[in-house]
Order: structure tokens, then sequence, then C-alpha cells
């Protein structure tokens, strides 16, 4: 019997309103509870659908430890994480070791509804492979799915694929590889077994959710016989579960893509950019290495925008990040902070050595040229700001940061279209906003 109950366990705030408000639709009991020890109890009593838990209940050191109970006991609930703040790369490995979603609070009832209703659908699939699982049976279709379940990056998914379909047909040699439906960057094929690919009987399944071709794989024989005695179904079965996790790996990896760079430019967005600087000046500290900060602003950009257009301002931004890109050396981070501000995070580099970079900069902008749309008369200059974490004001990444930015005020000051260092800015009213700085 399907267990239509929902389990949250959470401290009482505004979004258990939010919560109820979202579940009406279905039905479903709501249990609720602020305490971790009644929590664990009610979860293996009620064998709720979906628990939903609070990333910071009192006496839970990881969510994933009630991943942990739901395993063991074997429960049908799918879990879902709330979070206060949740940092990104938690968030993706709670994902990776199998809690279904994770949602930031105040929770948004739309994006809830959505998601219950999703693990609703699944919920007699869930239930069968646990209670196949409990009786020790394990149908050939519920392997399909444990096999290919956890699997959350493409490419150990399609290994994943062609080693149960290898299992699955006994084929000799299997060839997996991503359709036209995936997502940018995620072309990739893998292949198992001994066989040439020239060589033997093939067989092509398509992988399709909704409309899309994902990816499909090529079973191969050396026996005429072994490939027309393929079982259908099993075929059929293996293209919707490989279809079903490949379309969530492919979404993880949008997600990813998404929460990491900026759509215009392709480069590190702010938030790569903060934890960036972050982990790069604790390493510094660390070895004692330098590490220095480019800050660079385009100058009177706005003129480009109001004489061209905005299509030609964007040209232009993905110009300056194609020159950026061009010059900074691997292991130095660019990335695009604000609008038509940049910064470009110099791991192992003195003050000095980056002064020699931002010269590099300035003449790569002047010697290349702009993308044939723009017009040559709307290439803009940019000002640098530069900083260095030997320098006496930084004793932080956020020090680190406000000091190349004032020395990129500082160029934009003196004229534009030039290089100021965090150490020029001694003597010209800088100390008015030293406060900050010492906070
Ligand atoms: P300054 O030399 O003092 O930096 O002058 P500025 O004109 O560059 O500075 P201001 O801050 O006045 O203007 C920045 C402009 O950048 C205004 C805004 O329209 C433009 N901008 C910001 N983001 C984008 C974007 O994504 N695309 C385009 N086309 N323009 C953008
Ligand atoms: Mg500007
Ligand atoms: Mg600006």
């Amino acid at each position: 019997m399907t267990s239509k109950k929902v389990l949250i366990m959470d401290k009482y705030g505004p979004d258990f309103g939010r919560i109820a408000k979202a579940l009406r639709p279905f039905g479903l009991a709501l249990m609720w509870t602020e305490s971790l020890k009644e929590g664990l109890d009610l979860l293996a009593q009620a064998r709720p659908a979906l628990l939903l838990a609070g990333q910071n209940l009192e006496g839970l050191a990881d969510p994933t430890d009630l991943l942990g109970v739901i395993q063991a006991k074997r429960l049908p609930t799918q879990m879902v994480v709330i979070g206060q703040e949740p940092d990104f790369d938690r968030a993706m490995d709670w994902v990776a070791e199998g809690v279904f979603a994770v949602l930031r609070s105040p929770v948004q009832v739309g994006r809830l509804r959505r998601l219950a209703g999703r693990i609703l659908d699944n919920l007699g699939l869930f239930e069968t492979m646990i209670q196949a699982e409990a009786k020790g049976q394990e149908p050939g279709d519920l392997l399909i799915y444990k096999s290919l379940a956890g699997h959350t990056d493409v490419g150990p998914l399609l290994e994943a694929i062609c080693d149960t379909a290898m299992g699955l047909t006994g084929a000799d040699r299997v060839e997996a590889f991503t359709g036209p439906g995936a997502p940018q960057g995620s072309h990739m094929s893998v292949s198992r077994g001994d066989l040439r690919p020239s060589e033997g009987h093939g067989k092509t399944i398509d992988f399709r959710w909704m409309g899309s071709h994902l990816a499909s794989v090529r079973l191969i024989f050396a026996q005429k016989v072994a490939a027309d005695g393929l079982r259908q179904s099993s075929l059929d079965e293996l293209s919707f579960a490989g279809a079903l996790f490949l379309g969530q790996a492919f979404r993880l990896e949008e997600a990813l893509m998404m929460a990491s760079r900026d759509p215009l430019t392709g480069l590190a967005n702010r938030r790569v950019f903060l934890d960036a600087i972050n982990r790069e000046y604790c390493l510094a500290k660390r070895h004692a290495s330098p590490l220095s900060l480019l800050t660079l602003d385009l100058d009177h950009f706005k003129n480009v925008n109001d004489t061209f257009g905005h299509q030609t301002g964007d040209e232009v931004l993905k110009w300056v990040s194609g020159v950026i890109m061009e010059v900074v050396r691997q292991g130095d981070l660019p990335a695009r902070i604000g609008g038509e501000e940049f910064s470009v995070i110099l791991p192992r580099t003195s003050l000095d050595q980056a002064a020699i970079l931002a010269q590099r900069l300035k003449d790569a902008l002047a010697a290349t040229p702009l993308p044939g749309r723009c017009p040559e008369l709307a290439k803009p200059t940019v000002s640098q700001g530069l900083a260095c974490i030997e320098h006496f004001l930084v004793n932080s990444p956020q020090d680190l940061i406000y000091c190349s930015d004032q020395a990129m005020y500082l160029a934009k000051r003196e004229g534009r279209d030039t290089v100021r260092l965090a150490t020029d800015l001694a003597g010209k009213n800088f100390f008015q906003d030293a406060q900050y700085v010492f906070q």
C-alpha cells in the first residue's frame, strides 16, 4: 500500500505554513516535529513517502545521516533538504548521496509542489523496488534501475549503461554516446568489449526523454543469432531507465554550469569568484606564497551602449572576456563580477608580476580588433587596479578585493586607460575609507 504521508523535521517557523500550502492538493497526512529523536521514531513507524528535513535540525550533524537511516530500514521515503543558506557544493554532494532535492528557505510553494508531484508519481516504482529487495527478489527490470541509480555524472552513467546493457544482453561490444538532446559540452561516448567496431551484428537503442534524443547505445554481437534473440521488453526498460537517469544527470550538469558561469561571456561568475578568492587567500597564507588580484572596469562603457545599442555593448563585453582569457595563464581565474567589471585572481603572483600582466592585457586590448559587427569607434579602454596580499592594509580576502577596487578607481580618477597599484593609494585620500579595511 502506498504510504501517502509526509514527515517534516525542522524548526517551527514560517516554512511550515508554506509546506502545508504546497502539499495541500495531494491530500497527504503531514507530521511535523522539531525533535530529531521523535523524527527518527516517526520515520521508522510511519514510513512516509516524503521527508522534508531542515539542514540545521538540532543534533543532526549532516542531513545525509537521515539518508543512512532510510536506506538501512529500506523505507520508501524520498528526502528533500531545506537549507537556510545551503552552500551549492554541499547541496550537490547531498544530491549525489541520494537526497532527492535541496530547497532554499523560505520554501517556494510552487517549487515544492512540483517536486512532491514528481516524488508521488514515482512512488509506485520506489515501493516495488523496496518490496522486491525485502523479499530477496531482484527482477531484471529493477536491476537496471539499481545499476544506474546514484550516478549523477554523465560519464560514469554512460559507463554504467554500457555495463548494464552488456550484462543484460550478452553483447560482445557496447558503445554509448550522447545524442543531439544532450546539453552543450556534455557530448561524449564510451565503449566496452573487445570486438572491433566494424565487426559483428549490431542493434541501436535510442534513449529519448520528453521528445529529446539524449543518447544511443549500440549493441554489437559476434553471432547474428544472439542479436536476433534480444528481448524487446528488456531493451525498452533499459532505454526508459537510461533516459530517466541521463535526464537527471544532464539537469544537474546544466544547473552546475548555470550556477558557476556568466551566461554572456562564459567566464566564472561572482559566486565562483568569491569562493575562489577565499580559498586562494587561505592557501597563499598557509604556503606563504604571493597572491594578487586584478580588477578592471571598462571606461565610459555607458557611451558604447548609448551610441551603438546594448547588443553592440554585449559583443564588446564578450570581446574583452576573450582577450582576458587569452592573456591570463593557466591557474589564474578570470571572472565577471559585475556588469562591465572583471577580476582576475592571480595565485603565486607578486604585485610586480601582476603589473606586467596588466600591461600585457592593455596592449592586447589595443591590438585585438573588435568582432566584425562592432564599429571600431566603439572600442573601449579599461582601467585596472592591482593589489596583493603583502600589502599592509590586506588582512582578509575582503581587504584584497577592496584594495584592488580602490586602485582601479584611482586609475579612473587619474585619466582611465591605465593601471594603478594598491601601493599607489597612500597619501591619495584613501585613508578616509580605511575604517572599512580595518573592520
Ligand atoms: P566609467 O569609465 O566611469 O566606468 O564609465 P562607465 O560608463 O563605464 O560606467 P557606468 O557605471 O556609468 O556605466 C556602466 C554601464 O555598463 C552601464 C550599463 O548599461 C552597462 N552594462 C552593465 N552590464 C551590461 C551588460 O550586460 N550588457 C551591456 N550591453 N551593458 C552593460
Ligand atoms: Mg565602467
Ligand atoms: Mg563599473
